[in-house]
C-alpha cells in the first residue's frame, strides 16, 4: 500500500519555508523574498515519489496577530497544523534549537500529528555550532538552498504519512489555480522591485485569464492603500510600472511556458488591510478558531 496524505512546513517568518517548497517540488511555486511574512495564502505543492504522495503546504508565518492581515495568516497557519498528517516544523539553524512548536505556535490544544523537526540553512552554519546540532539525533540539519540532508528528511516524512492510495494523479505539481501562482509572481516583482517603500500594503488579483487568445492575455489590479502608493507604483512617467509590468511579464511566461500580454491596473483600496471584507475577498481566510 502506498503511502499518501497531507505534510505541513510550519516556522516562523524567514526561516526559508517557502525556499524548501520549491525546492522540493522543483518549481516556483511559493514565493520567497528576503524579506519576512511574504507568504500570505497557504500554498499547495504536491511532491510524489514511487511509493508515497505529499500534498505539502506552506503556512504563513505564526505571528502575534496585531492587525486583521496577521490574524488572518495565523490562522490559516494553525488551521494548517491540524490538518495535516506529518508536521514539518522548520527552524533556522543559524538561532539554534527553537521552541517547541506548540508554544511557540501559542495552541490552545495538542497535535495529532507528528513533528519532523528541521533545521535550515545549515550551509550558513559554523563547524562547532553544526556539531553541537548534530549531536541533538532528532534533528533534520538541512539546507533548503544547497539541498543538504533533504533527501533524508523527506523519507522521514513519507514513513510517517498514513497508508493511502494516491490522492492527486501522480503528474500534479499543485492543486491552486494558476491564476493565483501569476498573481502571487507580480505581487512578488513589486515587493522586488519597491523593496522598503511599500511593504505589505499590496494586493493582486488577476481579474482575466484567457488562455483562448495568443498570447494568451492576463489583467491583473494591483491593489494599494492610498493614492501615495499608487504615485510610487506608476513612477516618473510611468516607468515602474512599466518594469513591474516586464519583470512580472518574464516570471508569468517562464511559469504558463508560453508568451502572454499582461494588462496590469492599479486601483487605491482605502485600508484594505484592515477590513475583513476586504480581506476575505482576496482569498485570506480569517480566523474561525482551531477546530478542525
Ligand atoms: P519563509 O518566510 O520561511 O518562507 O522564508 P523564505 O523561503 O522566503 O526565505 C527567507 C530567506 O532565507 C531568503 O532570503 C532565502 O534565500 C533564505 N534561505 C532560505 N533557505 C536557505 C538556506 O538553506 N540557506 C541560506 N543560507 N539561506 C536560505
Ligand atoms: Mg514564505
Amino acid at each position: 500500500m502506498p503511502k499518501s496524505g497531507i505534510v505541513a512546513v510550519v516556522g516562523k517568518p524567514n526561516v526559508g519555508k517557502s525556499t524548501l517548497l520549491n525546492r522540493i517540488i522543483g518549481e516556483k511555486l511559493s514565493i520567497t523574498s528576503p524579506k519576512p511574512q511574504s507568504t500570505r495564502d497557504r500554498v499547495v505543492g504536491i511532491y510524489t515519489t514511487d511509493d508515497a504522495q505529499m500534498v505539502i503546504l506552506d503556512t504563513p508565518g505564526l505571528l502575534n496577530p496585531r492587525y486583521a492581515l496577521q490574524e488572518a495568516m495565523r490562522a490559516t497557519a494553525v488551521r494548517a497544523l491540524y490538518d495535516a498528517d506529518v508536521i514539518i516544523y522548520l527552524g533556522d539553524a543559524t538561532e539554534g534549537m527553537p521552541e517547541p512548536l506548540d508554544t511557540a505556535a501559542t495552541l490552545e490544544k495538542p497535535l495529532g500529528a507528528p513533528v519532523v523537526l528541521a533545521l535550515n540553512k545549515s550551509d550558513s552554519l559554523s563547524r562547532g555550532n553544526r556539531a553541537r546540532l548534530a549531536a541533538d539525533g532528532s534533528v533534520h540539519l538541512i539546507s533548503a538552498l544547497n539541498g543538504e540532508g533533504l533527501k533524508e528528511l523527506m523519507n522521514a516524512v513519507a514513513e510517517k504519512l498514513p497508508e493511502s492510495p494516491f490522492l492527486y494523479p501522480t503528474d500534479e505539481i499543485s492543486t491552486q489555480p494558476v491564476r493565483f501562482f501569476v498573481a502571487e509572481l507580480i505581487r512578488e516583482t513589486i515587493l522586488e522591485q519597491l523593496h522598503d517603500e511599500l511593504p505589505y500594503s499590496v494586493a493582486v488579483q488577476v481579474e482575466e485569464y484567457r488562455e483562448d487568445r495568443s498570447p494568451l492575455y492576463v489583467r491583473a489590479v494591483i491593489y494599494v492603500e492610498r493614492e501615495s502608493q499608487k504615485a510610487i507604483i506608476i513612477g516618473a512617467k510611468g516607468s515602474q510600472i512599466k518594469r513591474i509590468g516586464e519583470a512580472s511579464r518574464r516570471k508569468i511566461e517562464a511559469f504558463v511556458g508560453t508568451q502572454i500580454y499582461l494588462d496590469l491596473w492599479i486601483k487605491v483600496l482605502a485600508n484594505w488591510r484592515k477590513k475583513p471584507d476586504t480581506l476575505s475577498r482576496f482569498g485570506y481566510q480569517l480566523a474561525t478558531g482551531n477546530s478542525k
